[in-house]
């Protein structure tokens, strides 16, 4: 067990304040140990990505495959040139367009600087900027490329506050800093551009739209949508931020919703629903939690998470959710619940 240490930085407060606490989390990953520390989108674990002894005690605090690599987060973009390629215009424009920010670009990684745990054994290497002083800070502090997965033990929703992360990680961490809560909720969005046409692997905090309004069409990994074909990201084949009662992706009426909320009860199930402020007092069942306005889906993203979280706190044996629109930030909220469902769905009784 190790003694997790625990910084909390305000962030209405001047950052400079708060520099000798960072300085500590970021002597920790100088040391080769783990730390997390927020950013806009969910927590990371960062850990240095040229040490192999640092980056596998990431895989064994989260219990990560080793067969899923981690994306490298970087404070400034001379960082990158040490380690990846940029070998198409494209990069350099979504560069410009959106780092610091919730993208991460698969690119050529340059042999012999980082891990080979950080890549799994693959030629390419996602990377990211966070948008987010204290990550930038600490980053910028440890004077490496930190390797970060969502600090979360694998499987589980991914923490958007500290005490996500201490819920699953504490004693097999070296440090978090406290940062408060993430602004986006959900991971970024992750865009290979190995090709001329940006793919996207992970669809997250930027849209879709978002990217083809600065460099033309981005096509989507047929298998993030079609059963039989694999998906090009690891990550994308596992069971993910699941919580522990089985959940359900409903599609169909609300009252046919609450015809099967109904059905389960009968059976002497304990029943939750996961909807939205609009509907919340609406459905009938043992337990009803909103994570944010229909109409605005980035409140969905950002209390996704915790909400998932929050159901494991409750004694319901089944959760069914309601389904959003792909478009926007949608087409992440859906992945990310289906993933939690592990692709349960259900539809009118009839
Ligand atoms: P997480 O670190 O938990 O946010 O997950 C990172 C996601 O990015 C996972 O789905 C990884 O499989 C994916 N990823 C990281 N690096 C690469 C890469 N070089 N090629 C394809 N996918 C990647
Ligand atoms: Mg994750």
């Amino acid at each position: 067990m190790l003694n997790t240490k625990r910084w909390s930085v305000d962030l209405k407060k001047d950052l400079s304040t708060y520099y000798p606490q960072i300085k500590q989390a970021a002597l920790l990953l100088q040391q080769n140990e783990v730390v997390a520390f927020p950013t806009e989108t969910v927590y990371g674990l960062g850990a240095n990505a040229k040490e192999t002894e640092a980056v596998k005690k990431i895989y064994e605090a989260k219990g990560r495959p080793s067969d899923n690599p981690l994306i490298v987060h970087i404070a400034e973009v001379q960082q990158l040139h040490e380690f990846a390629q940029i070998e198409n215009e494209k990069v350099k424009t979504l560069m410009d367009a959106f780092w610091p920010g919730a993208l991460t670009l698969v690119l050529p990684c340059k042999p012999g600087i980082l891990s080979k745990q950080v890549t799994a054994g693959l030629s390419t290497v996602g990377v990211r900027m966070p948008d987010h002083p204290v990550a930038l800070e600490l980053i910028r502090a440890a004077g490496l490329p930190i390797a970060a997965p969502s600090a979360n033990r694998s499987g589980k929703p991914s923490p958007t506050l500290a005490d996500h992360v201490a819920s699953d990680l504490d004693g097999r961490i070296a440090g978090i800093v406290d940062g408060g809560s993430t602004g986006i909720g959900v991971e970024s969005t992750v865009v290979s551009c190995i090709d001329e046409i940006p793919v996207i692997l992970r669809p997250g905090g930027i849209t879709k739209e978002a990217l083809e309004e600065v460099v033309g069409t981005v096509n989507v990994d047929p298998g993030l949508t079609k059963k039989d074909e694999a998906p090009v990201s690891p990550g994308m084949k596992y069971t993910h931020y699941a919580p522990e009662a089985q959940m359900y992706m409903f599609h169909g009426s609300d009252e046919e919703m609450q015809c099967h909320i109904q059905k389960y009860q009968a059976e002497g199930l304990k029943v939750g629903v996961l909807t939205t402020e609009e509907k919340k007092e609406w459905f009938a069942a043992d337990v009803v939690f909103s994570c944010g306005r229909r109409e605005k889906p980035e409140t969905v993203a950002a209390n996704l998470y915790r909400v998932l979280r929050q159901f494991d706190e409750t004694d319901v044996d089944l959760i069914i959710s309601e389904t959003f629109s792909e478009q926007g930030v949608g087409s992440a909220i859906m992945n990310r619940l289906q993933k939690a469902a592990g692709g349960r769905n259900l539809s009118s009784l009839k």
